[in-house]
């Protein structure tokens, strides 16, 4: 179908690969809506600057694209190792200290100083995304004793997982508090909390963004990346504070079993779809194309099973922050997401478990008369009600256009699974009608004779109106 925009949005992470203004109007063209900065590399100058290359790059392709600035938050990481690394041999036993930043008398450095005090006998720990396998024997003073059972060479600064373990680690370290200082400042839409485990952690962040958000200015959104077995564990109460979700499958492969973690994608996203809130899956998508310029046949189907999960978005992460071929990658996922919306199988059928309310059964009417094929668009306020949280959750596979008072909002919403926003200002229901209708004519996103369904809320009545342009 020519025209026809993806409903499920792409979300790439930026990187020296695509930091180019150039390069990252060519992956919006391509199908990019969602910047990820990654606050695990860099500097905040460096980061200034990719935001700032970005906002170019959408302003000059039209575009509503949405920043996320997602923090490092509490990995816990080798320190540092002589150059050549160390050969870990099953079988042995190996010292982890956290009272040593530097590798000394054959004891392996941690950076989380009060891990030996979280951690247990017989409980396993991992390094380098879950390639190397300890299990822990003994706990002396500071030094933790384990014995290696996956073994393999160690370099500096290996990030460690913990799956049998209860960390008493803050999911916000003092670097991270700088971190939200300065992505509220710079003005991202969204901000990821890395390594979440309850919903106090979620509470912690947007009391804090409250804290640097100026008068009159749109507080980022909390996204909370899904990394953790107690995460998984505490999901639900997580969810309620949330504003969305990224299931983030990296690390979380390495905390659950891997062949968990396709079982958890469903419930999670499912969960996500009947709150509302959107979710993202992450992580390895493409993963051979940081390296080829096409990806395996298994990458192509996990994608393409992403979307017929209904999740709201896609993550490339290397493959275009490091990758040989990021406008490659974006092209591709492109096309795999367009082939599988439109299939049948991403398609949300008659759901009501999804609805719960007035607000619900409301917006699964719109969805039957868009299956009716009777109407041709939906369009909904932010500022009148929270219609588009409710309309998204049953996909309506026609175009969902957004009223935003302004371009940060638009931004903001430019997240979720098919939501085409645009500005509206001074909102009022009297003439939000007429004046909608003329914005959208005028971006050429709708023609006369269109008809579209329009769902105000408030005082007009839970109910939606059908006009024609
Ligand atoms: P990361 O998060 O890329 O920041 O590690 C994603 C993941 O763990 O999957
Ligand atoms: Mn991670």
């Amino acid at each position: 179908m020519s025209g026809r925009t993806n409903r499920t949005k792409i979300v790439c992470t930026i990187g020296p690969s695509c930091e180019k203004e150039a390069t990252l109007k060519a992956m919006m063209r391509a199908g990019m809506d969602v910047a990820r900065l990654n606050f695990s590399h860099g500097t905040h100058v460096g980061h200034s600057r990719l935001l700032r290359n970005v906002r170019r790059a959408s302003d000059s392709v039209h575009k509503f694209v949405t920043v996320i600035g997602d923090l490092q938050g509490p990995k816990i990481r080798l320190g540092e190792l002589p150059s050549e690394g160390i050969v870990l041999k099953n079988g042995e036993t190996q010292i982890f200290s956290t009272a040593i930043d530097l590798y000394k008398n054959l004891k392996i450095p941690v950076t989380y100083k009060k891990l030996h005090k979280d951690v247990k006998i017989g409980q396993r720990f991992l390094i380098d995304d879950g390639l190397i396998e300890m299990k822990i024997t003994k706990v002396v003073g500071q030094d933790i004793h384990a014995e290696v059972t996956n073994g393999g060479i160690v370099t500096s600064h290996k990030g460690m997982n913990f799956p049998d373990s209860k960390l008493s680690v803050s999911s916000l370290t003092k670097k991270d508090k700088e971190d939200v200082a300065f992505a509220v400042q710079i003005g991202v839409e969204w901000i990821a909390l890395s390594f979440v485990k309850s919903s106090g952690d979620v509470r912690s962040l947007k009391q804090l963004i409250k804290k640097f958000v100026q008068a009159g200015q749109v507080a980022p959104r909390v996204l909370v990346k899904i990394e953790k077995h107690e995460a998984i564990e505490a999901f639900d109460e997580i969810l309620n504070e949330a504003d969305g979700v990224m299931i983030a499958r990296g690390d979380l492969g390495i905390e659950i079993p891997a062949e968990e973690v396709p079982i958890r994608q469903k419930e999670l996203i499912e969960k996500c779809r009947v709150s509302g809130k959107p979710v993202i899956v992450a992580t390895q998508m493409l993963d051979s194309m940081i390296r080829n310029p096409s990806p395996t046949r298994a990458e192509v189907s996990d994608v393409a099973n992403a979307v017929f999960d209904h999740t709201d978005a896609v993550m490339l992460s290397g493959e275009s922050a490091t990758g040989k071929f990021p406008i490659q990658a974006v092209k591709t996922m492109s096309k795999i997401v367009q082939e599988a919306e439109v299939s049948r199988f991403d398609d949300v059928v008659f759901d009501p478990p999804a609805v719960k309310d007035l607000i619900g059964s409301v917006a699964q009417a719109v969805k039957l008369a868009t299956t009716q094929q009777t109407i041709d668009g939906i369009i909904v306020s932010i500022e009148l009600a929270n219609w588009s949280e409710s309309v998204n959750r049953f996909h309506a596979e026609i175009p969902l256009f957004i009223a935003c008072s302004n371009p940060k909002l638009a931004r903001q919403t430019a997240l979720r699974w098919g939501s085409e926003p645009f500005v509206l200002k001074n909102v009022k229901e009297k003439t939000f009608v007429s004046r909608a209708l003329r914005v959208l004519q005028d971006l050429k996103k709708i023609r006369k004779g269109m008809r579209l369904a329009v769902v105000l809320g408030g005082r007009h009545g839970e109910a939606f109106d059908v006009v024609t342009v």
